[in-house]
């Protein structure tokens, strides 16, 4: 092993989570290290559909609702100062967004689910969403099927091309003089309180500082540090058609266009472990369902699919914490990486740098699992 490294803060996994409080530390001034493992572990962050969504996150959590909220109206500043520090252009548009039903149940159910938003939002940040009718939503998406109902809208949502918005954080931390190590397994640690030593790819790193955002990687490395992250693989799977012109407003939770036209297809989700290799029964029925949204999918050709898995916290709320044992010590874990990337390198990176996460993340401690089952 070579000297230790100093630096004043080490980050764990270089996805969408861990890039965006890397570059955001690198922003409040700390000379900060970013470890990734790289192309052999499992990275949601290169697999997603790349939706900035908030209709419908915190259902029955309105903490996390909150937070997504601050999150999607912090975007269009993260854009900028990513255009602005390394001239990425992340292709936001947020225009708000819909989520389409199918059938007078699906409407019945997501008019029941919206109206249970609004209410735990309360006044302090009121949610404003509409149940838009066919006929109405035809105007703004001309080119819905018959068998669309309704659908939900609320004007927070968008979305953003999520490789471009991977690339611009790295390159906006190592511009800011962050350091970025790919292919460096974290193998090995040391912790005490602010004092922490982290061996990957035969070097030591050692910082007062450490954020684990490594990802499903996160399950084993976290009570090394005396925290834990309870999170499961889930999978998603994406199927991407030919180019087209540009025909949609604004994205839906199951279809979008793709700064480059092509669409993308997706919302699924199943429990298979990790396991990524892709279910021809799944992709049928998010062909099925987008060509009910919009028949004229039908006519296109399929260019690629692919699956990747979410990190879903045991209850599907995000999960932050700082370790009692191991002062200095973080953890960050989510299921909507690119929607949080405006929270996460604006409001969570200043906590950390500050060495403390504020009261308004204490309900997002993985100790609210520290409870016995009732059953
Ligand atoms: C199909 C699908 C669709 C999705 N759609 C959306 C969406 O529309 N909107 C949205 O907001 N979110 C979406 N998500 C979720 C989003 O992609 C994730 O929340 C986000 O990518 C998680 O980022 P992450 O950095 O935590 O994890 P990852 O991307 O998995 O990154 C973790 C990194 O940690 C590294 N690592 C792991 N272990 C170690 C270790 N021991 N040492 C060093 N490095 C390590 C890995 O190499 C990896 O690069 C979707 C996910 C999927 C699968």
């Amino acid at each position: 092993m070579s000297a230790p490294e100093p630096f004043q803060a080490i980050v764990v996994g270089g996805g969408l989570v861990g890039s965006a409080i890397a570059w955001g530390l690198a922003r409040e001034g700390l000379r900060c290290v970013l470890l990734d493992e790289g192309d052999i572990a499992f990275r949601a962050s290169r697999g997603n559909f790349g939706l900035v969504w908030a209709q419908s996150k915190g259902q029955g959590a309105p903490h996390y609702q909150r937070w997504t909220r601050y999150s999607a109206n912090a975007w269009p500043e993260l854009a900028r100062e990513l255009a602005d520090a390394v001239g990425a252009d992340v292709g936001l548009h947020q225009p708000g967004g819909v989520h389409l039903c199918l059938s007078d149940k699906e409407m019945a159910d997501r008019s029941d689910r919206m109206a249970q938003m609004a209410r735990e939002a309360g006044n302090s940040l009121p949610f404003h969403y509409r149940m838009i009718e066919a006929t109405e939503l035809r105007e703004m998406l001309p080119a819905l099927g018959p068998t669309v109902v309704g659908a939900s809208f609320t004007p927070y949502d968008g979305h953003v091309d999520p490789l471009r918005l991977l690339h611009a954080l790295h390159r906006a931390f190592t511009g800011a003089g962050g350091v970025y190590v790919p292919n460096a397994k974290v193998e090995r640690s040391d912790a005490a309180p602010r004092d922490f030593r982290v061996m990957a790819a035969g070097r030591v790193f050692e910082a007062p500082r450490v954020v684990l955002a490594a990802g499903l990687g996160n399950a084993a490395l976290a009570p090394e540090f005396g925290l834990s992250a309870p999170v499961r693989p889930q999978q998603g799977q994406v199927l991407v058609t030919e180019r087209v012109a540009p025909i949609f407003t604004m994205p839906t939770t199951s279809v979008r266009q793709t700064m480059q036209g092509s669409l993308l297809l997706g919302d699924s989700v199943a429990e298979v472990g990790y396991d990524i290799s892709q279910k021809p029964a799944v992709m049928a029925e998010i062909a099925k369902r987008a060509v009910l949204s919009f028949p004229f999918i039908a006519r296109l050709n399929m260019v690629r699919a692919w699956s990747a898995l979410r990190i879903m916290p045991k209850d599907g709320v995000a999960i932050y914490d700082q370790s009692e044992k191991y002062p200095g010590a973080f953890t960050a874990n989510c299921h909507s990486g690119v929607t949080l990337a405006g929270a996460h390198a604006r409001l969570l990176a200043p906590m950390i740098a500050a060495g403390q996460l504020d009261g308004m993340l204490d309900p997002f401690s993985a100790r609210r699992f520290d409870v016995r089952d009732a059953a």
